[in-house]
Parts: C-alpha cells; structure tokens; sequence
C-alpha cells in the first residue's frame, strides 16, 4: 500500500488499496475518501507551494498521484477570485467575492477533477474512460481523455444538454451516446458498464476526481492571503463539489495552515432539491426527486450520488441548504453579467442567486467575507440567452440612420 495515501470507506471506515479500481466499500456499499497519513497533514506541506505555478498541481503533497511525470494537464485551476463591490452593494453586504470557474480550460471546474481522475486513469493502466453527465463532465472528460490518449465514452440525458457542452465532447472526439431518460438514469447504466468492463468510471463518485475538485479551498485561502471566508456558497448537483471543497478546507485546518473553517452553503434549484428538501425539513430519510427540472441543467439532477458527504460538509460546517428559483437563477445571471462583467451559465449563477436570497432573509451578515463559486462558463449554454433578450436593432449603414435611431432611443 503507499504510504502517503489511501482510500476509506465513510460509512464503515474500512481501508482500501489506492490502486484498487473501485468506487464503492465491497463491504457496506458506501462512498470512499482518498486520505493522507499522519505525516502528511503538516504545515510544512505548504513550503514549496508558492514557489509553483497557481494551478491544481501546486499543491500537489495532498493529490493523489505517485508518479509525477505522468500527469495529464491543460492549466487547470488558478481561476480568479473577484471582489464584486457592485453585487455586494446591491444586497447590501460588503465582503462578496466570486470564483470564477468558467476560466478553466473546458470552462468549468470539472477540469479540476478530470487532471487527476484522468492521470489516475493512466496509473492504473486504464485504456478507457466513461461517465455519465448533464454536460460539463462529458466535455471535460473527452478533453482530458484526448490529451491523454484514451478513449471516451460519455453518455448524456438526451435533449438535456447545453449545446456549447455537447459540441465540445464531440470536437474531442468522445464516443457520445444520448440516452432516452435523464442524468440518473444514465448514471445507473454507465456504473453497471464500469463495474463489469475495463472502463474507467470518472463521475464523481469517483474519489480521485473529488481531490482535484478540492484544490478551490486551497486557492480560495490562498488568495486571500492564507485567510480562510466566513461563508462558502456552492451549486449543488451530485454534490460532490461542495463535498471536496468542504475537504479542502479540512485538511488545511488539520495541517495547522488555518485556524478557522468556513460555513458550506449548498444551492439546489427548486425543481432539484433533494438535498436541501432532507436539511431545512430535518428528514429521516432523503428523497430523491424522480423528474428533476431547471432551467440550470447542470445541477438537473434528483438523485445526488455524493449527497451523504454533502450533508456532512454542511452540517460539520454549521452551514446551510437552500432553493432557488429559476427566476432567480436567471436574474443572478444577468446581474453578474451586468453589474460585474463576468458571464456564467445559470448553474454558475445558482450561488449567487442563493447569496441574494440569503441576504434578503437576514442569513448572512454586512461585513462577512462571502465566496460564491461560479462552476461553469456562460458560453456554454446561449440559448437561454437569446430566450431572454430582443435581438439587437438592425439599420441601414449609413450614419444619418445611426443618428436617426439614436434620436429616437436617447
Ligand atoms: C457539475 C456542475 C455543478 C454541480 O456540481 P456537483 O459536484 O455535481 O454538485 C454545478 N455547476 C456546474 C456548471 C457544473 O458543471
Ligand atoms: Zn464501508
């Protein structure tokens, strides 16, 4: 076994083997964590990390891979984090800052797990890789896969992707299969493929994937000058985001880099709230949403696969989970656009949309440092664009036209 990391079992602890392929406890059926020894969870770990690049791979002492020369990069990570002092106005708050995601090199911040589930692909000696996906999955995994010379294969609920998304996984020339259902259901069939043929499985139940994914929180303290915010505020689709930041931010508390750690706030759209629906309404029992629905198709999605560490994370972190609109997604979206020049596609702009909801109702104090995370670019999905806006007016090309026009729309 190596030293440095292992996988565990969160239900029953039990230990595996990090090179095993597996996804789930052979013993309980439970999601498994990747964890470091004892020796690794030092501040010292930290030493060499600003004399590297600001992507994934600066912080690679807590990633999960062992041989470093075989690793499958674009760039990823290093996305800004932007004080938005016009959106703070607005609801009234001081301190807001957003991570934009949409940087990364596929647009969103799968890429963040995709460099180390596909590295790991390669360790393990895999030659193909699959996963199920509402869209940013699939483009970042046929990317990833390219680069890495494996084949793909992605399935995706048919009619239900955003279209920049699906050209994406075609350019990279993935296998994509459209399947008559939704994200669930293709879900439930690609795990039965990946746990029966040699296919790699990179959804997030993948534990490797959710590593990278956690390298937001080191960032997010790193770019606050090793300072840790009050509030985190996360879309939540299969939950395996808002579990790996959560993550992040544990293990720099345990390494002694940070004394404080900041609450999770987790975002459902209404039509998809599983998660949220089991906290605010303190559940025995989660349940799941049989026909998810929202405007946000990356968060379109009613059984979480990681929902038992979702609300571990907000719990632990004495956060929270709320719903909102697809009215009120789609206004956050044009307010970001708007009052702050950045462009996300409507699941981006779900935690926004939950930071206004949450300042209306008094939740989240003037003065808090608030992080809301931006997880996808507004390229990928136009249509819900031109659904909203007239389109631009048309006039001869001539300037007495121009003026003409002006004159009439002072
Ligand atoms: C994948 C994705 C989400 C949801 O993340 P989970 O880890 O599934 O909760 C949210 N927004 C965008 C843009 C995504 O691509
Ligand atoms: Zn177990």
């Amino acid at each position: 076994m190596s030293e440095r990391y292992y996988l565990t079992c969160i239900g029953c602890g039990s230990k595996y083997d990090p090179n095993n392929i597996i996804y789930k406890c052979y013993r309980c059926g439970d999601l498994l964590s990747v964890e470091y020894s004892g020796e690794v969870m030092k501040a010292e770990i930290a030493s060499k990390w600003n004399l590297r690049d600001f992507t994934v791979w600066r912080y690679a002492e807590l990633l999960p891979v062992s041989d470093k020369s075989k690793i499958v990069s674009l760039g990823e990570g290093g996305t800004s984090l932007n004080k938005c002092v016009r959106l703070g106005c607005e609801a009234s708050l001081k301190n807001i800052y957003v991570k934009n995601e949409g940087e990364n090199p596929t647009g969103s911040f799968k890429d963040r797990g995709m460099t180390v589930g596909v590295t790991k692909a390669l360790e393990l000696g895999m030659k193909r890789v699959a996963c199920a996906s509402t869209g940013n999955t699939s483009a970042s995994l046929a990317a990833y896969a390219a680069r890495a010379g494996l084949e793909c294969m992605v399935l995706i609920p048919s009619g239900k992707v955003a279209f920049g998304k699906l050209i994406q996984a075609i350019v990279h020339g993935a296998k994509v299969i459209q399947v008559k259902g939704n994200f669930d259901e293709a879900l439930k069939i690609v795990e039965e493929i990946c746990a029966t043929q040699p296919v790699y499985l990179l959804n997030s139940i993948n534990p490797y994937r959710l590593e990278g994914q956690k390298t937001i929180a080191f960032e997010i303290w790193d770019q606050l000058h090793h300072n840790v915010p009050d509030k985190v505020i996360v879309p939540v689709g299969n939950a395996g985001n808002i579990s790996a930041i959560w993550k992040g931010f544990k293990e720099l508390y345990a390494a002694g880099l940070t004394e404080k750690l900041p609450e999770m706030i987790g975002i459902q759209a209404e039509g998809a709230a599983p998660i949220a629906t089991f906290i605010r309404e303190r559940l025995e029992k989660i349940r799941f949403v049989e026909k998810p629905e929202t405007v946000a198709t990356a968060i379109r999605i009613g059984s979480p696969v990681n929902w038992k560490k979702a609300v571990r994370a907000i719990e632990e972190s004495n956060g929270l989970a709320e719903t909102v609109s697809d009215e009120e997604i789609l206004s956050a979206q044009r307010l970001l656009a708007q009052r702050e020049g950045i462009f996300v596609e409507p699941a981006g702009a779900a935690a926004v949309a939950g930071l206004i909801k949450l300042a209306d109702m008094k939740l989240i104090d003037r003065d808090e440092v608030v992080v809301c995370i931006l997880t996808g670019h507004g390229l990928k999905d136009p249509d819900i664009i031109l659904k909203q806006f007239s389109k631009p007016v048309e006039i001869e090309a001539d300037i007495g036209a121009l003026i003409k026009m002006l004159s009439l729309n002072p």
